[in-house]
């Protein structure tokens, strides 16, 4: 749209498919409007024992969890700042943009980053993991860390597989995983696989408001956090098993916990995690199913060339060479309102991303994947039309 248009104001209900923050269901949004309350009222600490327990069933964990106010990059400096010290050495396997954003976080805080890289379209090798952990004989190695669902490129990576690598060298670092987009949306089973500390946020799977994350700890971890060095005072576990909710220093938001006691309720009790996983696993392949179809015609196609780890709550499309997704994102955006998601990092402007995942059914994925098609017709993108067919194929 040239500058010199006025802003429209686009009539009917935005068709928001951001892979985070997700759309909140109704009852969320009015369940988290509640009246300002004590957070040392027992009414409250009735709400707030139940979330805790709530999450560690969706994590599959009877460990530890501190939650914290702050987005989900306030849980990877948690996990991060708990329990290593300074200079201590961490492996990350490379996925994409958000391993190297935690990466980074790592270094600047004065932590050694080891990676595994990684081809971006197929995702790290676990024979170079087993080699990395293998070649590490003094274990230097403190952690290894790995995104469960790289966000960023639609691809999930297997951490069974990951453990497995640990198990099989004798390896024995902690294993951190980041679950920010998989929880509540992907399998994810933190005591069976073995994982040290897992990093959720609120924004994703979960379907609340951005602004609360929390790490799944296990009794392992809990043991290295006591000989941790690296300065920490609002994320200090130490600190946090002081006060009365075991979490939070400092005030407890406590409108994320009328928001996540509906959450967990319509997650458990109304749809049954693993009905909202298979959903998950239903609408992930009706979006790919279209995407495949798109690809004739030298279309977009599936930024992930590795079919064993597609992510069933994100998908990345690559754009065809020369033709820019941020242009036709803001064809779906001005024009048909609706919200895509763009590439990040060094994918910017060459993918764009459908979320799908979160309070989602197949009407919304429908006229999703109908407005992107509509959209690369009025953009002049090339594609072999009928991706909605090919959607409807998979979800008959
Ligand atoms: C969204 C996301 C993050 C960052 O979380 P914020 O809430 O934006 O701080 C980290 N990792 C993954 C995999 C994510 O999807």
């Amino acid at each position: 749209m040239s500058v010199t248009q006025p802003a429209r104001k686009p009539r009917g209900r935005q068709f928001f498919a951001n892979p985070g923050p997700t759309n909140i269901p109704d009852s969320v949004l009015l369940a988290t409007a509640h009246q300002t309350v004590d957070f040392n009222d027992p009414n409250f600490i009735e709400v707030y024992d139940a979330c805790v327990a709530g999450l560690k069933r969706v994590l599959k964990t009877t460990q530890g969890l501190f939650l914290y106010t702050g987005s989900g990059h306030a849980a990877w400096e948690a996990s991060l700042v708990n329990l290593l010290s300074p200079g201590d050495r961490i492996l990350i396997l490379e996925s994409g943009y958000f391993s190297i954003s935690w990466a980074n976080m790592a270094k600047d805080l004065g932590i050694e980053v080891q990676s595994v890289a990684a081809d971006w379209r197929r995702g790290v090798d676990m024979a170079a993991v087993r080699a990395a952990l293998a070649a590490d004989t003094a274990h230097g190695i403190k952690a290894l860390c790995v995104v469960h669902n790289e966000t960023a490129t639609g691809m999930m990576i297997p951490i069974p597989e990951v453990r497995a690598a640990l198990d099989a060298t004798g390896h024995p670092a902690l294993l951190l995983a980041d679950t920010i987009s998989s929880l509540g949306s992907l399998d994810f089973r933190m005591d069976e696989w073995g994982v040290d500390a897992c990093v959720g946020g609120s924004q994703k799977g979960l379907m609340l408001p951005t602004g609360m994350s929390f790490t799944g700890v296990s009794a392992k971890a809990m043991e290295a956090h006591k000989t941790s060095r690296l300065p920490k005072h609002y994320f200090n576990w130490t600190n946090m098993l002081a006060r009365p909710h075991r979490s939070f220093v400092g005030t407890v938001p406590v409108s994320f916990f009328y928001g996540l006691q509906q959450s967990l309720r319509l997650i458990e009790q109304e749809e049954g995690l693993e009905n909202v996983f298979a959903r998950h696993t239903r609408l992930g392949r009706a979006v790919r199913a279209a995407v495949q179809h798109w690809s004739g015609n030298d279309g977009p196609q599936l930024f992930c060339l590795n079919p064993g780890r597609y992510s069933d709550s994100v998908t990345a499309i690559l754009m065809p060479e020369g033709l820019n997704a941020d242009a036709l994102r803001s064809v779906a955006l001005q024009r048909f309102n609706l919200s895509l998601g763009g590439g990040l990092g060094p994918l910017g402007g060459k993918v764009f991303r459908i979320g799908h995942l979160g309070d989602l059914n197949e009407p919304m994925i429908l006229g999703t994947l109908a407005t992107v098609e509509l959209a690369m017709k009025v953009a002049g993108v090339p594609h072999a039309p009928g991706g909605v067919a090919a959607a409807i194929d998979a979800l008959a």
